[in-house]
């Protein structure tokens, strides 16, 4: 099978290929771009596998980074492009089914296509644009099937990332999950507790992310793989809700909102506990709390310019969009509305500062001051005071009596 135009991102990376060759090595495409080109689908990271080790890899390049040396892999800098050309490896022993214990660099593509996870992510292509195939990606591709390279219970076994990333390319491509592969994904998926937490997350954002993430979440749920994840043992019924509520053509339009929405499914009274234990970054809790305090205020409560200033505009309007996702009804103009109608946004953007008080005032600084300025805040939020410095300064020296 030959790519007939190959994409300009390829044909860019041509001369990463070519030197690699002339130098005497073998180097191809390989990966997620080789899967992505066949499904005319936008590429994305072209990544080049070649028979020349890393020391050989940097003899041939002028620039080069070490940016992964004992995985194999090399950034090339070349043509203002930047490239990772990992030498052909093979993954030897695994421990507690999380890494390998070494990787062995070898000199055959083969050696190295066996050791990815499905056989749509396990092509080559060379500078012609032929396709490289030696586990039948090709006929998968077509009828859209994930199966695993090799034996797959073994190859979960390896490594039980494969298994959530199973469930994210299902999500991510609309492709069916091949019996057998299934079959050992839910076998395996007790494996899931040893490894990372932060790869775990990674995938199962990407799944929650991705077009089809329903179909995903479905496969995932019915392996019972929730039951090896954070804070989510028994959650199936809840999951299912979150599946039966949910409008049906609904996207996530960010991490944060795909996750509190998860989180509100899942019922769950302490977010930031939930997500401390999925390692996320404490900006990643804090806005995604957020987004889950705005919907429980939504349930009861109109939404005014104090929500609008505490919350800001683009964490409420994520929170509306979940309304939507679970047919509430709402009202994107009052959120425009609200936002422009704010004089302020920030309390930097306040005209006078403590500061200004203790100088031209003579105020001393203290809890009193504080109030003051918490006072001064809320009342320019509400509309009830200009953002002016003499009117300002006025509505302090009321306060101060
Ligand atoms: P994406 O489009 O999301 O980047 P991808 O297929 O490129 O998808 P990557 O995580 O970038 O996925 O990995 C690149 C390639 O490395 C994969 O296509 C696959 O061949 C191989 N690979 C990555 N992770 C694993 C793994 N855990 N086990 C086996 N092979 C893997
Ligand atoms: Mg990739």
């Amino acid at each position: 099978m030959r790519l007939k135009n190959l994409p300009s991102e390829f044909q860019e990376a041509l001369p990463i290929l070519e030197k690699i060759k002339t130098a005497g090595y073998e180097a191809y495409f390989v990966g997620g771009s080789v899967r992505d080109a066949l499904l005319n689908r936008p590429i994305h990271d072209v990544d080049i596998a070649t028979s020349s080790y890393p020391e050989e890899t940097k003899r041939i390049f002028h620039r080069t980074v070490d940016v992964g040396i004992e995985h194999g892999t090399v950034l090339v800098l070349e043509n203002g492009g930047e490239y990772e050309v990992t030498t052909f490896r093979t993954e030897d022993v695994y421990v507690d089914y999380r890494r390998p214990k070494s990787v062995s660099f070898v000199r055959s593509l083969e050696e190295d296509l066996k050791r990815r996870d499905f056989t749509v992510n396990a092509f080559a292509l060379d500078e012609e644009g032929t396709v490289i195939d030696k586990f039948g990606g090709l006929e998968d591709l077509k009828h859209h099937i994930l199966r695993a390279v090799g034996v797959a219970a073994e190859r979960f076994n390896e490594d039980a990332l494969r298994i959530m990333r199973g469930f994210r390319f299902a999500a991510s491509l609309d492709f069916t999950i091949e019996e057998e592969t299934f079959k050992a994904m839910t076998e395996h998926a007790p494996l899931l507790e040893k490894i990372s937490v932060e790869r775990s997350f990674i995938e199962f954002d990407k799944l929650l992310m991705a077009p089809f993430w329903r179909k995903g979440l479905s496969a995932l749920m019915t392996s019972q793989a929730q039951d090896y994840l954070p804070h989510m043992r028994h959650s199936h019924g809840k999951l299912q809700s979150f599946l039966d509520d949910t409008e049906q053509s609904f996207r996530f339009s960010t991490s944060e909102q795909a996750w509190a929405l998860l989180i509100i499914k899942l019922g769950l009274d302490n977010p930031r506990a939930f997500l401390k234990s999925w390692k996320t970054s404490s900006q990643f809790q804090k806005d995604v709390e957020k987004i889950v305090a705005i919907y429980y205020f939504r349930l009861t409560n109109n939404l005014d310019k104090p929500e609008l200033y505490r919350y800001g505009k683009y964490l409420v309007k994520q929170a509306e969009e979940l309304r939507q996702s679970q047919g509430l009804s709402v009202d994107f103009t009052r959120i425009d509305e609200l936002d422009q109608d704010l004089t302020i946004h920030d309390k930097h953007d306040i005209v006078v500062n403590g500061g200004m008080l203790i100088k031209e005032l003579g105020m001393k600084p203290g809890p009193e001051m504080g109030a003051i300025l918490k006072a001064v805040e809320e009342a320019i939020v509400l509309g009830n005071l200009a953002n002016d410095k003499a009117a300002i300064f006025e509505f302090v020296a009321e306060q101060a009596d």
